[in-house]
């Protein structure tokens, strides 16, 4: 335990000094106490201290340069680790700035907590005009699993352990932290402090499927005549490998990763229909669900993406996600691995098979879209496009399976999801649920972080922006990080003009950015590429140096679709020209 300081308190000279403590004290003890060994956040008034005293007792701090950086870091580390990742932030507007990742863990279900310092209760809650005033418990209650506020310096070991079980169990989230300034600098008597403090025990305990839902669900397995199973994030967080793999592998079932699934089991397994998903999609007619939501990345479970008339098991921690979309005919609640390995006990062998035609219908799609898609990538454009780069990057990470891929972007995204493959589980990370951009360099950072492997950063040039100032992060902790950025010059495309006025339209970026200049000002190593064979020359040179690199792809600006993928979300209206006109 770390004491704040020892000093005379009584009169009567016989007394031994009192060892005292104080809040800062205690939040450090707390976090150790409960194994917390990573803080990610960014200092300021009044936590400086505070990640002074956790690095002084052996966490490690890593400091970044703004706090949603810091705060997706901590989310990554959660979804890494399955522990809570923790964030540390300054009052207001630090705050508000590390809120928008405590959400996107949220909404990921990685769990976080965000703890952050604040101003004097007494003049907050009178609106007298505090230094970075703002009531910051109320403003993190709707975007946050929970939130709570430490009043008393006696809380703290309450408050920490409540938000890292809040955190983990369940269905994990991001957990609110608020310590008032006056709390962290409260000074009480040490022994009182230490024992205010408590060790959280089994931070997420399993929790088992009853046995008839389990056989309820096994007997529509053992009906269907073209079953699927859908791995999604869940799937992978629960680290459940083993059964994961055994129960596919045993029963022979055909399943579709979601892109954080990816690697649970190889890319290229031949029970994978990664490749003919729609195929898949539109006519399995029973699918389970596994760690995976009928959200929009699944056309919400509707034709004419899936078969009308499916029926569908979901295997998930939270029972509130059930029937949320389509009807689920055979629910199991529980984690993954419990919920698996239950079925794996239960089902009989041979009783679940998956019926040779459905095997059969879904391997010869699948031929012909990989030969398809093979000759897309075959050809060679001048100037290079995202396919030849992405060929060139795929190439590389197939010789090192150790490496850890970051990617977000829109065509940088959809693309390289397809063709990067993966054969390890929770090697992959993307901007997830929410589709978001912003959370490249903090995942890469947690990523290299939390398990010591390189990492590399797949990012279109305009999501990198997002995060792109920790860079110097990166250099500063000498982080084995390569920045691989497609750059098209715009957000989508880089050939779009204004044509009203000589300013750049809205989705124009610099051209020639040379993004690589970038790093070098922070002492990395900066690449520009502009053919798939100076990339593949500069991704394995950047990866065997074990340093800071960013390669600067420069890609044909005309390459690139409106919002990749999901064009069809953009609401349909008149068009710019149209518009214009009208509004004379
Ligand atoms: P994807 O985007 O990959 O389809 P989602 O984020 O939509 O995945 O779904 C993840 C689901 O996994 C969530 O509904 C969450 O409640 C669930 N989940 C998270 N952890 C576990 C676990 N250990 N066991 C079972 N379900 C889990």
């Amino acid at each position: 335990m770390t004491t704040a300081s020892t000093v005379e308190t009584t009169a009567t000279a016989a007394d031994a000094p009192a060892e005292l403590t104080d809040g800062y004290h205690l939040v450090v003890d707390a976090l150790k106490l409960n194994d917390v060994e990573t803080i990610y956040g960014l200092v300021g008034i009044p936590i400086t201290d505070l990640a002074r005293l956790a690095q002084a007792s052996g966490i490690r701090y890593i400091g970044f340069r703004h706090e949603s950086d810091a705060g997706h870091a901590a989310a990554a580390a959660g979804f890494l680790t399955k522990r809570p990742g923790v964030c540390l932030t300054v009052s207001a507007p630090g705050f508000l700035n590390g809120l928008v990742a405590l959400a996107n863990a949220t909404t990921n279900c990685f769990p976080m907590v965000q703890i952050s310092g604040s101003s004097e209760r007494h003049i907050v809650d009178l609106k007298r005009g505090d230094y970075e005033e703002m009531d910051q418990l109320a403003a993190a209650q709707p975007f946050t699993k929970a939130a709570y506020r430490v009043s008393r310096a006696e809380d703290i070991g309450l408050g920490i352990a409540r938000a890292l079980r809040t955190a983990a169990s369940g269905r994990p989230g991001g957990v609110y932290l608020d310590i008032p300034a006056a709390v962290l600098g409260e000074v009480l008597d040490a022994a009182a402090g230490a024992a205010t403090l408590r060790r959280v025990v089994d931070l997420a305990p399993r929790q088992l499927p009853a046995p008839e839902a389990v056989d309820r669900a096994i007997e529509l397995l053992a009906n269907a005549q073209r079953p699927l199973v859908v791995l999604g994030k869940g799937a992978a967080y629960s680290q459940a490998d083993e059964q994961i793999r055994e129960f596919i592998e045993s029963t022979g079932l055909p399943f579709q990763p979601m892109s954080m699934a990816k690697g649970l089991l190889p890319d290229d397994h031949p029970q994978s229909v990664a490749t003919t998903r729609s195929l898949a999609l539109k006519n399995a007619d029973v699918v389970m669900l596994v760690g995976a939501r009928l959200n929009w990345l699944l056309g919400h479970g509707e034709a004419p993406q899936w078969n009308p008339d499916a029926k569908f098991i979901q295997v998930d921690i939270e029972p509130t996600e059930l029937d949320s979309n389509q009807p689920i005919a055979a629910p199991l609640i529980g984690d993954v691995g419990s919920v698996l390995e239950a079925l794996l006990e239960r089902t009989k062998p041979g009783q679940i098979t998956a019926p040779a035609s459905w095997r059969e219908q879904l391997a010869a799609r699948s031929a012909q879209n990989i030969a398809k898609m093979a000759k897309r990538m075959a050809v060679e454009h001048h100037p290079m496009r995202f396919d030849g780069a992405l060929r060139a990057v795929r190439d590389v990470l197939a010789e090192r399976p150790d490496v850890y891929v970051v990617n977000e972007g829109a065509n940088a995204l959809d693309t390289a999801r397809n063709v990067i493959g993966m054969s390890v589980p929770r090697h992959r990370l993307d901007s997830g649920t929410w589709g978001v951009m912003g959370i490249g360099l903090g995942y890469a950072i947690a990523a290299t972080v939390e398990s010591g492997a390189p990492v590399v950063a797949i990012e279109g040039d305009s999501a990198f922006g997002f995060s792109g100032m920790e860079l110097e992060t990166i250099c500063r902790y000498q982080l084995p990080i390569v920045v691989v950025i497609l750059n098209n010059g715009g957000v989508y495309r880089g050939d779009d003009v204004n044509s009203v006025s000589s300013d750049p339209s809205p989705t124009t970026l610099m051209l020639h950015a040379r993004h690589d200049r970038l790093i070098e000002a922070f002492g990395g190593k900066g690449y520009q590429a502009t053919t798939p064979t100076e990339l593949t020359t500069a991704l394995t040179e950047a990866l065997a140096s074990g340093g800071p690199a960013l390669i600067d792809c420069v890609i044909d600006p005309t390459d690139g679709t409106e919002s990749g993928h999901i064009t069809h979300l953009n609401p349909a209206g008149i068009t710019v020209g149209a518009q214009s006109t009208a509004t004379k």
